[in-house]
């Protein structure tokens, strides 16, 4: 998957389309999901143009990795979710179904999550 400048969360970065920020730092925004999955349903990205979580932890620096994993810890103690728990979730690629191809991090929360994932047709 080849990184699109133009993707939905680059836009968001640059500032062409407006989101619900809930944080912001250096390397890192974390934003509603405009079509939420869960009573919290949040995505933590990266600032830098990283296609993938693969993209992500091959090429990016240890700063920026730091700040996405501590930005995911912030954003889930700031909306409580830390004692009921939460879930954290990357697709990567085809199998995964990742759409927008912007590294980005779901955290869930707010309810019980239910299984892991869906079984794969046998
Ligand atoms: P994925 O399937 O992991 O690539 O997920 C892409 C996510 O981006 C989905 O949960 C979408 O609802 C979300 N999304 C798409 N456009 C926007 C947007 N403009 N603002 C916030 N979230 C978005």
């Amino acid at each position: 998957m080849a990184y699109d400048k133009n993707n939905v969360f680059a836009r968001i970065l640059r500032g062409e389309i407006p989101c619900k920020k809930v944080h912001e730092d250096e390397h890192t925004l974390a934003l509603h999901d405009i079509n939420p999955q869960a009573k919290v349903h949040i995505l933590v990205i990266p600032k830098g143009a990283y296609v993938s979580l693969d993209d992500f932890v091959t090429k990016a620096s240890a700063r920026e990795i730091t700040a996405l994993m501590r930005a995911v810890g912030k954003v889930a103690r700031d909306f409580g979710l830390t004692e009921g728990g939460y879930r954290v979730l990357a697709n990567c690629g085809r199998h995964a179904h990742q759409e927008v191809p912007h590294l980005h991090i779901h955290l869930f929360g707010g309810q019980p999550l239910g299984r892991m994932i869906n079984p794969p047709k046998k």
